[in-house]
């Protein structure tokens, strides 16, 4: 293609320059010296370069200008274009203007009807200014014309190959592309022509056109071009992919801007305008009022930025809303408590709790120690004890001796780190976990914490161990930067007072365990769980059933039955139940108008609460020969359990029911083993094993039956089977034994002689090697019982089984 042809595209059609128009040829001639020939009419342009063989069309508007385009119309010269250095200068003078130019044809001059001058200009060459001349009323120069070397290189060559790449590569990425461009970069032999051209239509900004017009050097001009060039496609690159991104959730986006600006609409009418400003205000002021850590502070006001430019019916709007929220509301530097008063202490604790010497004492000295050194690390309690013994609430009373408030986190069933520790805000509906959700109902940052069900904490799975976890909220040494996942800021736990609770000592995980002091509570004897009934129960009965004291009363007696008939455990929990109930009862009739008052006796108790639940049934139990009781250990503080031995006829085998464990299998074996080999002093005919089978049975469901402990009883029902002698109903036993008949110690004493006094048993007969538990045991109830300290089992003999052997 040949430079004419470009130009009919972009002139539309053929031009004349043989056509000036008629208007000019008419004026007068001016009166100024003719423009030398080695010199130059000059217009100054802004913001627009003209590259050689380039054609555009101009705006002439300025007298200078308009002045020297007719001038060099009718002299017939050509002009030299000059880009202004600035755009805004309107009488540029020499210096406000580049040194390197275009010589630039006029192919037509026009005067459109509403006055403005155009003219069509067509690039010839590139010229340096020399100098310029004064005394026209136009610029004029003197100037140097560049002709660019005919030759090219290989090194041109090159680039011309590259920069035509280039080129195409750019305008695949343009849209509407006219062709003949396309087909004008692919014809185009001659590089300074190529080089023009590329720049001319590919660079948009004026200044780097100026630039390349000013590399004279082929070379420099494509290499400048080319980085231009690279880096457009790239930038061109990006775009398209944004534009791509774009597209693809317009369509969604703008569906949700419609309708958030409805929605304002509605609210404007409805008079709710809320005003987002107001919204940011008021949570910049809630960050102040907060009082946080430094770190934290800016956090929130960094998230508050983000909020601010976001559209407020979005999902992360909400989503960061929601975290300031958490982040404005937690008790940063709000806290409860002045000294510790350990008279007031006390008081308290009486007032709140019948008994439990020993652990009020321990709870006193944990409280002095915290008193004297306040910011040293002080273990962490942890009540350890059947329910319903009072473990939450002593926690509950240390709160309130303390004044600090009293917050609960139930540990059972956890098995997610992210319970105790949070999900990170990246997903969808995260929350802080169990520590910091609490410290935010608490309202201050020292409350007193329990931690209840420390036992049941589940293990470490796939997300996380949770003890863990816990380790590091308790340990004193990290939990002063403690990171909730959520919060993903520290938050300072060193000044609250945790305290754990759990029903066993051994499911607590090692570590944690080993990490608090322990306090037991074992259960309460019937009569000091009558005592706290009619101190505590009865009256907070009384007082949610809206009854006065005059209205209803309950005697001790009634209190007892409720106590040994109703009720069956270590602690308090189902006789308030029950002693509730049967206020109810009389609330009812009362409110009835039945009766206006009424005192609840133990008679009464049956019509009440229904038929006795529980049977104090040892003695009917063991009112036939073959059966003794034992005693065994559970997690919710010892029971008594009843072993059976029935004797069959048959040839000598052990049948062993009641879903009994390996050990307690093996343990019978060893009993009968026993019984077998001290028949003749045992005045058994050894006749009887062979003519019997012999069936062991331990009834009862939910006392877990294995464990050695059990042997003695074996043995003594065994004898008491094979000699028809009945065991004495008020007698209860443990004890492992050997084959040579020695009783060995076992586990658990203070909770099963507990169980066995609440049993309303008389004599526990325990291992001679367990007297070292003795002192553990509630005085209560060793003032209760006889003890017998077995050694082996011929003293368990004589005990407990009716009827004195030699008769
Ligand atoms: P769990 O292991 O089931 O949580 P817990 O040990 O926490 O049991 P609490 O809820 O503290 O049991 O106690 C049960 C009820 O018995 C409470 O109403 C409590 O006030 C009362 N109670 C227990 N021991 C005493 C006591 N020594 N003096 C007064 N009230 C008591
Ligand atoms: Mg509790």
């Amino acid at each position: 293609m040949q430079i004419k042809d470009l130009k009919n595209i972009l002139l539309g059609s053929t031009t004349n320059k043989e056509e000036p128009s008629s208007a000019i040829t008419q004026e007068a001639p001016a009166q100024f010296p003719p423009v030398p020939n080695d010199a130059m009419i000059i217009v100054p342009m802004r913001g627009t370069v003209l590259f050689p063989q380039n054609v555009s069309p101009l705006v002439i508007g300025r007298k200078l200008s308009i002045n020297a385009v007719q001038e060099a119309v009718r002299s017939e010269k050509p002009i030299g274009l000059l880009m202004q250095l600035r755009d805004k200068d309107e009488e540029p003078n020499p210096d406000d203007l580049y040194s390197v130019g275009t010589v630039a044809e006029i192919l037509r001059y026009i005067t459109a009807p509403d006055g403005t001058h155009h003219v069509i200009c067509q690039g010839v060459q590139r010229f340096r200014v020399q100098e310029f001349l004064q005394g026209y009323p136009f610029l004029v120069a003197r100037i140097e014309p560049y002709e660019e070397p005919e030759t090219s290189s290989q090194d041109v060559e090159a680039r011309v190959i590259t920069l035509k790449q280039k080129a195409l590569e750019v305008l695949a990425q343009t849209q509407q592309v006219p062709d003949e461009l396309i087909n004008a970069i692919q014809s185009i032999t001659s590089p300074p022509m190529l080089a023009d051209l590329v720049a001319s239509y590919l660079i948009s900004k004026a200044v780097e056109k100026q630039e390349i017009l000013a590399l004279f050097d082929i070379q420099a001009r494509i290499d400048r071009i080319l980085e231009l060039l690279n880096y457009q496609v790239e930038v061109l690159k990006i775009s398209n992919k944004i534009n791509e991104q774009t597209q693809e959730t317009m369509g969604q986006r703008q569906r949700e801007f419609v309708l958030r600006e409805q929605m304002k609409a509605i609210q404007k009418e409805l008079g709710e305008e809320e005003g987002g400003a107001a919204e940011i205000e008021e949570i910049s002021k809630a960050i102040s009022a907060a009082k946080m850590p430094e770190e934290v502070e800016k956090q929130a006001r960094k998230e508050l930025a983000r909020l601010q430019h976001m559209p407020d019916a979005s999902g992360e709007y909400s989503m960061i809303r929601t975290y300031l929220d958490w982040l404005t509301e937690l008790p940063w530097s709000v806290s409860s408590a002045g000294v510790i008063d350990i008279a007031k202490a006390r008081e308290i604790l009486n007032e709140d709790h019948y008994g439990l010497d020993k652990i009020k004492k321990r709870i006193l000295e944990f409280l002095a120690v915290r008193k004297l050194n306040p910011n040293g690390k002080s273990p962490i309690l942890c009540f350890v004890g059947p329910p319903g013994v009072g473990k939450t609430s002593l926690g509950r009373s240390i709160a309130r001796a303390t004044e600090r408030e009293f917050i609960r986190a139930s540990l059972g069933g956890l098995h997610d780190e992210a319970e105790i520790r949070g999900h990170r805000r990246t997903y969808i509906g995260a929350l802080p976990g169990n520590v910091i959700q609490s410290i935010r109902k608490a309202g201050t940052n020292n409350p007193v914490f329990m931690l209840d069900e420390m036992d049941k904490i589940g293990s470490g799975g796939f997300h996380g161990d949770p003890s863990s976890a816990l380790l590091e909220v308790l340990d004193p040494e990290q939990n002063s930067t403690f990171r909730d996942n959520y919060l993903a800021v520290a938050f300072d736990l060193s000044h609250v007072m945790f305290i754990g609770t759990a029903n066993v000592l051994d499911s607590i995980p090692g570590p944690l365990r080993d990490r608090m002091e322990v306090i037991e509570l074992t259960g309460y004897t019937s009569e000091e769980k009558l005592q706290i009934a009619k101190r505590y129960l009865v009256h907070r009965q009384q007082e949610s059933n809206g009854l006065s004291p005059e209205q209803c009363t309950i005697t001790d007696d009634a209190i007892l039955t409720i106590i040994q008939d109703y009720t069956r455990e270590a602690g308090c929990r189902n006789l308030e139940r029950e002693i509730g109930s049967a206020f109810r009862h009389v609330a009812m009739r009362i409110a009835e108008g039945i009766v206006m008052s009424e005192q609840i006796d133990s008679e009464h108790i049956a019509d009440i609460l229904g038929p006795k639940r529980f049977y104090s049934d040892v003695a009917m139990r063991t009112s036939v020969p073959g059966v003794a009781t034992g005693l065994a250990w559970t997690p919710v503080g010892g029971d008594i359990l009843f072993i059976e031995a029935t004797r069959l006829p048959g040839d000598g085998k052990l049948i062993l029911t009641g879903q009994l464990g390996e050990v307690m299998k093996e343990s019978a074996q060893a009993a009968l083993s026993l019984v077998k080999s001290r028949a003749n002093e045992l005045n058994l005919s050894p006749e009887i094993f062979k003519k019997n089978d012999i069936h062991v049975h331990v009834p009862a469901g939910a006392i877990p039956k294995d464990g050695p402990s059990a042997g003695v009883a074996m043995f003594i029902a065994l004898f008491s089977a094979f000699s028809e002698r009945t065991v004495h109903s008020n007698v209860a036993m443990t004890g492992e034994i050997s084959l040579r008949g020695l009783v060995l110690p076992v586990g658990g004493i203070k909770e099963k002689v507990i169980a066995a006094a609440r049993a309303g048993l008389k004599t526990v007969m325990l291992p001679a090697l367990n007297k070292k538990d003795f002192e553990e045991i509630p005085e209560a109830v060793r003032n209760q019982l006889r003890f017998i300290w077995l050694e082996n089992v011929d003293d368990a003999l004589s005990i407990a089984v009716e009827n004195d052997l030699k008769t």
